[in-house]
């Protein structure tokens, strides 16, 4: 935890505008003077031109050189961290996700929309998976793993940190996955009547796509009796929530190999047959190709086409051809439930992009749902990039 004195880091003329309307995020573009050898992690007090007090916030090296923790100037002391957990607790206590019959599986912090700027962290029946990707977090995370065993004493089984991926170095030093409170490598969660294994150390992300679980649930409204076809599949959550909710089939369609293993083993544990569900480890594309017209129901939920703004004309060329050959191999009518969960995407240029594939497919489209991340992936309203999950649920006749 930090008490010390920080060090002062001063902006130039004029950006101190974004930080008074309290965006949580400094470029480096932004900054007239920064003491020298500045340490990933370290925590500065942020000043205007005019030396006005603006935010606290961690240094990090690269574009985002600077994320507020603090607008206000107060000490970063133990209170300090376990106000803003109490506060992230208390939000999904309301919001009825603990002790939720439904789930025992959702997400406990998730960044800027909790004032953990990069930080996420996953709760599995109890199992926690912290994952930083930036330092000032990441060393910060055996403090904050003791705040959250204090907080929920009954509740915590075990906490994993799960950060190597996501940020390699802090400060030259490789970072490592590691277990900071017991070990449970595998857990099995509920979720709206389906139970999945999560593989804590060898899953993708926290171990689960917890921010399609009221996508999931949607679902499973229009599935009845229908042939469902799942791109992308991870795990099998699509499927296995269709199945449960009357779907005649289910095919998941995932190129990795450990996914499709995982999927197998969900769709086992939920006593699912080969008749109802089938796994195929291949490319979605080159998958689509080769299918019939057969399927009145599809999944497109690709990971993220575009991860920097130079990136976005790209993956909205990919978000279309990806769309089209969906749109063209569906039986019709049919819906199709399609995301983006690109940051750097907006809403409105994705459904520019679905449309631009409609018109492509020579199809009529209409929109049934706006889908979003959930409440426990909450936006900070003065930080709209993360809003980053956005998807449509289209049929047509
Ligand atoms: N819908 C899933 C999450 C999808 S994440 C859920 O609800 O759990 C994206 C998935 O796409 C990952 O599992 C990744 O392995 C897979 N993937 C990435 N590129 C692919 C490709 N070209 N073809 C097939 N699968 C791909």
């Amino acid at each position: 935890m930090n008490n010390e004195v920080m060090r002062e880091v001063i902006l130039k003329p004029g950006k101190e505008k974004s930080l008074l309307r309290f965006h949580p995020w400094i470029f480096s573009g932004a900054i007239a003077k920064i003491p020298s050898n500045p340490i990933e992690g370290e925590f500065f007090t942020i000043l205007s031109s005019e030396a006005q007090f603006l935010a606290i916030g961690f240094y990090q090296k690269g574009s985002i050189a600077f994320r507020v923790v603090s607008f206000a100037n107060v000490p970063l002391d133990i209170s300090f961290w376990k106000k803003k957990l109490q506060s992230a607790i208390d939000y999904r206590i309301k919001c009825g996700l603990f002790n939720n019959p439904q789930f025992d599986c959702f997400r406990l912090i998730h960044r800027e929309g909790d004032g953990f700027p990069s930080l996420i962290c996953g709760w599995y029946n109890g199992v926690v998976v912290m994952q930083a990707h930036a330092s000032g977090m990441y060393l910060l995370l055996p403090s904050l793993a003791e705040i959250i065993k204090e907080l929920l004493p009954n509740d915590v089984k075990a906490i994993y940190n799960k950060s190597e991926h996501s940020l390699a170095f802090v400060n030259g030093e490789k970072t490592s996955n590691h277990w900071m409170y017991r070990e449970e490598k595998e857990v099995t969660v509920h979720e709206y009547g389906v139970k999945y294994v999560i593989d804590i150390e060898g899953g993708q992300k926290t171990g689960f796509f917890l921010d399609q679980r009221e996508n999931r649930k949607l679902l499973m409204q229009y599935v009845n009796g229908k042939k469902v076809l799942n791109t992308f599949s991870y795990s099998g959550g699509f499927s296995l929530a269709a199945i449960q909710a009357g779907a005649a089939f289910a095919q998941s369609v995932d190129s990795s190999a450990k996914a499709i293993e995982l999927c197998e083993r969900n769709a086992r544990i939920n006593e699912v047959d080969s008749i109802r569900h089938q796994a195929i480890c291949e490319d979605v594309m080159a998958h689509l190709q080769s299918l019939d017209n057969s399927f009145e129901v599809m999944i497109v939920d690709p990971p993220a086409y575009a991860k920097h703004l130079d990136a976005v004309d790209h993956a909205l060329k990919g978000y279309i051809r990806l769309n089209r050959r969906a749109m063209e191999k569906i039986f019709k009518p049919g819906i199709l439930f399609t995301f983006s969960c690109s940051q750097v995407v907006s809403a409105v240029q994705f459904r520019q992009a679905v449309f631009s594939a409609g018109v492509q497919a020579g199809i009529q489209l209409k929109v049934l749902h706006q889908l979003h991340q959930p409440a426990d992936h909450p936006v900070n309203l003065y930080h709209p990039e993360g809003e980053y999950l956005k998807g449509q649920y289209r049929d047509w006749e």
